[in-house]
């Protein structure tokens, strides 16, 4: 039996005269994800997206779970491909759902005529399917309103195609379909998540991460790849660009008051991320701070880091409990790698007590202390690009 994997389109439907444009990026993403797993061809009729074996040396079964991380796609089913005929319909739809059939109790049967010419109405269709289904699986009983198993049965110019219940799409917007963006990543649970729900809005993914060798280990940088090819699944390959912040840190710790050591350094990332932003045409910055998390993550202190760059900055997280943090990050997979005790901060650089309410005038007075300027060129000149792909 021929089977294919559809996919409904989220919320391209809603985009009205720019959809193509949409549609285009989403058409690349399902390839780009489908490139090693076989010859598959992608074809779109109205709202659904056909991805069918083009050979047998297609895998379906790994296209199907690769294609749940696409964003854009908010179901994902795989349907048998039969013959426009209605004997040959009731006799496929128990067949390949039987897997199915026998693990529900209960179902319905939704049908759709796209192809008008068809002989039978929506109706009827749905009828003569649930008859067949329920002949030879009696122990299934009918329910209208919340069946376990819903098959659905849809009428098309070239075929019709049977299918059971969907799963659920990554949801979003095609990565890359919205512009691109920053993301100033450590090796914490937060900035990978903050990195995904951007990418799932559409948004290119850029990174920047600070080091500060020898006091961090390349562990910790190595982990940050880790967490970038992770995300790189859903959002497309990310530069990621490895900043030496050591020097800067230094004249930090050996000219200013320790208890502003945190909220400067912030400020510096800022200044260093927006630099190598703008110079990778992204329009955002996009940090993974949630309001109280932390000391620098109180309102005065995350009014002091904006303060400090001219870039929109984005914080998907900032309404965020930890406790729905941590879920994102163990259902994305970023968790496990997250844990891993390579710190990416060195306490060396962290105050005793950090002040949680600075004001910007003092900010500023602790940063004339030093001319960070040429350090900061220096950084920025001296930062490492390594380019991440999915596996
Ligand atoms: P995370 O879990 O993302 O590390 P966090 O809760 O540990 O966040 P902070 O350490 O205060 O919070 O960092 C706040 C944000 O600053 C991070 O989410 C990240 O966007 C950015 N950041 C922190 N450290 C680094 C670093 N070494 N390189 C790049 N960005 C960083
Ligand atoms: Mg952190």
């Amino acid at each position: 039996m021929q089977e294919v994997i559809l996919l409904k389109d989220g919320e391209l439907i809603l985009k009205g005269l720019n959809r193509p444009q949409f549609e285009h990026k989403l058409f690349k993403n399902i390839r780009r994800v489908l490139q090693n797993v076989g010859d598959f061809s992608i074809e779109q009729a109205q709202s659904i997206v056909y991805v069918s074996a083009e050979n047998e040396s297609a895998f379906l079964d790994i296209a199907y779970k690769k294609l749940q991380k696409v964003f854009g796609i908010s179901a994902i089913s795989r349907a048998c491909v039969v013959e426009k005929d209605m004997q040959a319909i009731e006799k496929a739809a128990p067949l390949y759902l039987e897997k199915e059939a026998k693990g529900a109790r209960t179902f319905k049967v939704a049908a759709k005529r796209a192809d008008k010419r068809f002989a039978y109405k929506s109706p009827e269709i749905a009828r003569k399917v649930a008859d067949a289904v329920g002949e030879v699986f009696p122990h299934l009983e009918a329910d209208m309103k919340n069946p376990e198993l819903l098959i659905t049965v849809e009428i098309r110019d070239t075929a019709a195609y049977i299918h059971g219940n969907s799963v659920p799409g990554a949801g979003g917007m095609p990565a890359g379909s919205c512009g691109r963006a920053s993301v100033l990543i450590s090796g914490g649970i937060d900035s990978p998540v903050a990195s995904y729900m951007m990418a799932r809005r559409g948004m290119g993914i850029t990174a920047v991460h600070f080091a500060t060798p020898p006091y961090t280990s390349p562990r910790a940088t190595t982990k940050v790849m880790q967490l970038l090819k992770i995300v790189s699944v859903y959002s497309g390959p990310i530069a990621c660009f490895v900043v030496p912040f050591t020097k800067l840190q230094e004249q930090i710790r050996a000219n200013c008051r320790e208890e502003f050591f945190t909220i400067l350094l912030r400020r510096f990332m800022m200044r260093a991320s927006t630099r190598i932003a703008i110079a990778q045409d992204c329009a955002a910055l996009i940090t993974g701070e949630s309001i109280g998390q932390v000391a620098s993550q109180t309102i005065e202190a995350i009014t002091c880091t904006e303060a400090a760059s001219s870039l929109p900055v984005l914080r998907p997280l900032i309404g965020m409990d930890k406790e729905e943090i941590i879920r994102i990050s163990r259902r994305i997979e970023t968790y496990e790698t997250s844990i891993l005790p390579y710190e990416d901060c060195c306490t060396v650089f962290t105050p005793r007590h950090p002040r949680t309410k600075p004001r910007i005038e003092e900010v500023e007075r602790e940063e004339a202390r030093f001319d960070f300027a040429p350090l900061l060129d220096e950084a920025v000149q001296n930062a490492e690009k390594t380019v991440i792909c999915p596996e």
